[in-house]
Order: structure tokens, then C-alpha cells, then sequence
């Protein structure tokens, strides 16, 4: 299986004046953790990361050993362009892939496998969990319009898992309709493609606020 790991952003939200995914948890870079539990999974057999070229250095170094076994791709200006270069380095031989955040650093390598293991009977499946909270819907006014059914709502994380010739088409088709998306998930959808929901982990979380990384010191594991 080949995955993706988009870590192009900014981390605007978290305000550390650098890449997030090169703060420091427990001695080692964000990212590091996050490259640990890809390399622990049992179905990943080719890594690229997706990144700006500004932080190439630090990220190499950041990420130790495993540097040496991972592909460089250079990021685009937003996650999707970031993706959409991530799809156009992957080998030729690439049948399906994982999109996996940087930012999530406390996936557990059996989740990652879960994914890949579901991609043989689905074309695009997202790892995710229920929603706990009462969602609103709410206008530019600050009021309540809708409370969706929480039956029906669920947190999208990522791995989120793909055909390749799939993704590809997906994103020129959104490039062509001018769609901004925060997930691949959300192309297949626009285009009424079937997605596969995998539930997965409430701590898979995705390293964004400073509380954030609190909770992260407090469950990664460093053995
Ligand atoms: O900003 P957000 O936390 O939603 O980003 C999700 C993931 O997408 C992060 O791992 C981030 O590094 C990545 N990203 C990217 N290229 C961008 C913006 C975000 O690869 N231009």
C-alpha cells in the first residue's frame, strides 16, 4: 500500500511561528511520531511526504531514520494542491493509496491497517468516529438554524483510502468546477461516488490547538 502524508501547512491555529508538525513532543518532532506509526503498520510499503519546500531541512532532520525511506514531494498552496501533487509523484504502479495527515500523530499502526485491509472490497473508505456533542448549524449572525440528528453525524479523520485513478479523476474534476474541499472524501461525495466509514479512534485526533498538544504528550507512546 502507498500513503500519502500531506505536511505542508502552516499551522496558523496553533501559533508556534513554525510548521506544527515540527514542535516537539517527548524529544522528537511531531511528524516523527506520526512517521513511527506508519513504519510500525504491517501494510505500508511506500511513504511520500508532502511538504514545503522552506521546511524541507528541518523536516528531514526532524524525522531521523526514517528519512531515508520516505519520498519527497513539494506542497501547494492549500491541502487539496497539497494532495493533488502528493497523487502526481506516486509511482506508476500505484493501484490505491492512503492519505494520511501529519498532524495526526497518535494513529495507531493497526488503524492504518485497517484501512488498507478495507480497500480491497471498497473504492474510497475514511477512517472516523461518532459524534458525542450536539452539532448546530449556525448563520453568519451567530444564530442556530438546524440541529442535525446525531445519529447520522460522524467525525471524518484520516487515513482516508482510495483507488488512485480514482482520487486523480476526482481532483481534475474538482479543479475543472473550481471545488475547495478540506478532505478527499469530499470529492468522492460531490461526485455521488460511494464512501466506506471505518470507526476508528476518538484520540486519533488532529494536532491544531495548543490544548492539543498537551493531549498528545499525555498518550503518545514513547517505549
Ligand atoms: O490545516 P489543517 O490542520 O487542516 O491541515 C491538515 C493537514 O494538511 C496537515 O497535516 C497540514 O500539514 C496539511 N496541509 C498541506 N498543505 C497545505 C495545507 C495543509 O499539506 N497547503
Amino acid at each position: 500500500m502507498h500513503l500519502l502524508i500531506p505536511a505542508a501547512g502552516s499551522g496558523s491555529r496553533m501559533r508556534a511561528g513554525k510548521n506544527k508538525l515540527l514542535i516537539n513532543l517527548k524529544g522528537e518532532s511531531l511528524l516523527y511520531w506520526t512517521l513511527k506509526s506508519v513504519f510500525l503498520s504491517k501494510s505500508i510499503s511506500w511513504v511520500g511526504i508532502i511538504g514545503q519546500p522552506l521546511d524541507k531541512e528541518n523536516i528531514m532532520q526532524s524525522i531521523k531514520e526514517y528519512s531515508k525511506n520516505i519520498v519527497w514531494i513539494n506542497g501547494g498552496k492549500t491541502r487539496q494542491e497539497s494532495v493533488k501533487n502528493g497523487l502526481n509523484n506516486l509511482p506508476n504502479n500505484a493501484k490505491k493509496v492512503l492519505i494520511h495527515d501529519g498532524a495526526r500523530c497518535l494513529i495507531k499502526p493497526s488503524d492504518i491497517d485497517k484501512c488498507s485491509l478495507k480497500l480491497n472490497s471498497h473504492d474510497a473508505v475514511v477512517l472516523a468516529v461518532r459524534v458525542t456533542d450536539t452539532i448546530k448549524l449556525v448563520n453568519k449572525f451567530g444564530f442556530i438554524t438546524e440541529t442535525p440528528n446525531r445519529e447520522n453525524l460522524w467525525a471524518a479523520q484520516t487515513p482516508q483510502g482510495f483507488l488512485v485513478e480514482k482520487l486523480k479523476k476526482a481532483h481534475d474534476i474538482a479543479i475543472k468546477n473550481n471545488w475547495a474541499v478540506t478532505d478527499d472524501a469530499s470529492l468522492f461525495e460531490r461526485l455521488s461516488w460511494e464512501v466506506k466509514i471505518i470507526e476508528g479512534d476518538s484520540l486519533n485526533i488532529k494536532i491544531t490547538r495548543p490544548v492539543d498538544i498537551e493531549i498528545a504528550n499525555l498518550f503518545l507512546n514513547s517505549d
